[in-house]
């Protein structure tokens, strides 16, 4: 077996396997993917069969970003005749008071400078263009055409099966249990033994704590266990791609809701952003969160009630997030052959850049991508006394 290449790239979930894919294409044979359980395994952060892909965000760091992220996602359709990418329109919702700039007004602002085409609706607007919503009057909505899903589950075997295509080398099971920098590389022990490269891709998720820590390092991520739920509308047709957008509910108290049209399943799927519990990617559990359960249906009962029915399942997911929920893509100071990029709960829609960026650093030192804001030196990482940008369920909420 192979023991030494270019780059290897540890951990092969949704970021770790475009960037496997993105490396192939310049490296062929000399890059590995390691991943420590069965490749598109259930236990991180990619898998399931639909995730939100937008242009709306409310730094331009994002939008600017966004932009690219689709173009990326059409190669990969192109080359694997795959589709992963089903545009249905966004909706971004906020309960806005009278004269107050609210939560969206970051967004269209951001969205207006990166030159994204987007409309404001008032409840009604929304409501008569998607009637399968109820809505308070104060509610302010921007509309975004491009907006849709990603279907996460396959954008993580399209990426490694391209990978392969061009000469990757992927080896699932096999956990990495040791990092070895030295001057011009890194050595990598794990279940299968030694392999070496000039460089190492951390794309850990969940698991960038105990990964971190085999280098002695540390860094301020939080774990939470997520949920999602499929409900097996009785409408389900109403719910159907082309009738009915992907969604985000920026609602009171930091509760904030987002959902789907029906895919994956006969069901509509929804979810509460940021509604699980504090946990480790090493001892999480799969049980379900009864206080999120009942969020949830609380505000579906509220705001989409044709869209509940019996629960098809829920499912537990692992969010990983910085306290400033910015992405990390950075070399570690300490171990400048080693690059970091960790999505901070909101990075499958850019999944595919986010693996290019990553092969144009490894490959070249630098990216034409602006990376500014993810960079390892900043408060939001650095700083012991920096607020975070989330609230825990059940944590009391800032002054
Ligand atoms: C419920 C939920 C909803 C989300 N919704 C959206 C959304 O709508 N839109 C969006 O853009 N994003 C969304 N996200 C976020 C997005 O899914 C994640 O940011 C992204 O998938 C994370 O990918 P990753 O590669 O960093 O992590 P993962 O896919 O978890 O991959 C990390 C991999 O590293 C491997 N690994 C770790 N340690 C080792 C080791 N020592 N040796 C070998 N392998 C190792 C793990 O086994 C794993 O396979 C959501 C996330 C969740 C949980």
């Amino acid at each position: 077996m192979k023991r030494s290449f270019d780059t290897i790239v540890l951990g092969c979930g949704g970021l770790g396997s475009a960037a496997l894919y993105w490396l192939s294409r310049e490296l062929g044979g000399e890059v590995l993917g390691l991943e420590q359980f069965a490749h598109g395994h259930e236990r991180g952060g990619s898998h399931d069969h639909s995730r939100i892909i937008r242009l709306s965000y409310g730094v331009t760091d994002y939008t600017h970003l966004a932009v690219h992220t689709y173009p990326c996602f059409a190669e990969l359709e192109e080359e694997s005749g795959v589709q992963l990418v089903f545009k249905t329109g966004g909706l971004d919702l906020s309960p806005t008071p009278a004269g107050q700039p609210g939560e969206l007004g970051s967004f269209a602002a951001a969205m207006r400078e990166s030159g994204i085409d987007f409309e404001t609706w008032s409840a009604e607007d929304t409501m008569r263009h998607f009637p399968q919503f109820r809505l308070p009057g104060d509610v302010q909505v921007l509309y975004q055409k491009d907006a849709g899903l990603v279907d996460a589950r396959k954008g993580v075997m399209v990426h490694a099966l391209m990978a392969r295509r061009n000469g990757a080398a992927l080896l699932d099971q096999t956990a990495v249990q040791g990092i070895t920098p030295h001057s011009d590389g890194v050595d990598i022990d794990t279940t299968q033994g030694r392999f070496s490269a000039r460089r190492l891709v951390v794309t850990a998720g969940a698991w960038l704590t105990p990964v971190l820590r085999l280098v002695g390092l540390k860094l301020p991520i939080t774990v939470t266990r997520e949920q999602v739920s499929y409900f097996s509308s009785p409408h389900l047709r109403d719910f159907a791609v082309g009738r009915f957008p992907v969604w985000i509910y920026y609602g009171n108290q930091d509760h904030c809701f987002y959902g789907f049209p029906v895919y994956g399943e006969a069901a509509v799927k929804a979810a509460e952003d940021v509604g699980g519990q504090a946990t480790t990617a090493e001892t999480r559990s799969y049980d379900r969160d009864q206080r999120s359960d009942h969020s949830l249906r609380a505000f579906m009962q509220a705001h989409l009630p044709s869209a509940l029915g019996p629960e098809l399942y829920t499912k537990t997911c692992l969010y990983d997030m910085t306290p400033d929920r910015d992405f990390i893509v950075d070399f570690l100071p300490q171990h400048p052959n080693i690059l970091i990029v960790s999505g901070a709960a909101h990075a499958y829609k850019f999944s595919s850049l986010l693996g290019k960026i990553a092969a144009e650093l490894t490959l070249t030192g630098q990216t034409t991508f602006g990376i500014e804001r993810f960079g390892l030196d900043r408060p939001g990482l650095t700083d012991p006394g920096f607020t975070p940008s989330f609230r825990l369920q059940g944590e009391a909420l800032s002054p």
